[in-house]
């Protein structure tokens, strides 16, 4: 079995629920490009770490950057992008997210 990566940040559960963003729908966790680690949401990263967030630029949506909380796999930035539940576990993501883009996507 492929070993789930670590999720950082300020998790209240093991399906990257956060302090910030713990809805029943919120169980995705971003790896960020600047540290190549997950955390539930940009607020945890801030919280966490000392540098500004790098976005994902347009070339590197291929890259696997998403985890699902629930089964723990990881999805590339398009297909998150493409899709509104878990490709593997058929758990809806929260369509909320999509406003918040920006801060992790070009
Ligand atoms: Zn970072
Ligand atoms: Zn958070
Ligand atoms: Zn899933």
């Amino acid at each position: 079995m492929k070993k789930t990566p670590i999720i950082y940040g300020q998790t209240i559960d093991d399906q990257t629920r956060c302090k910030h963003y713990h809805s029943k729908r919120d169980i995705i966790a971003i790896k960020f490009r600047c540290c190549k680690k997950y955390y539930p949401c940009y607020q945890c990263h801030n919280e966490a770490e000392d540098h500004p967030i790098v976005v994902w630029e347009r070339e590197n949506f291929l890259e696997q950057a998403i985890l699902c909380g629930v089964c723990k796999h990881e999805l590339t930035i398009n297909e998150y992008m493409n899709s509104e539940r878990c490709p593997n576990c058929a758990s809806e993501f929260n369509p909320g997210c999509a406003t918040h883009y920006p801060l992790y996507f070009e």
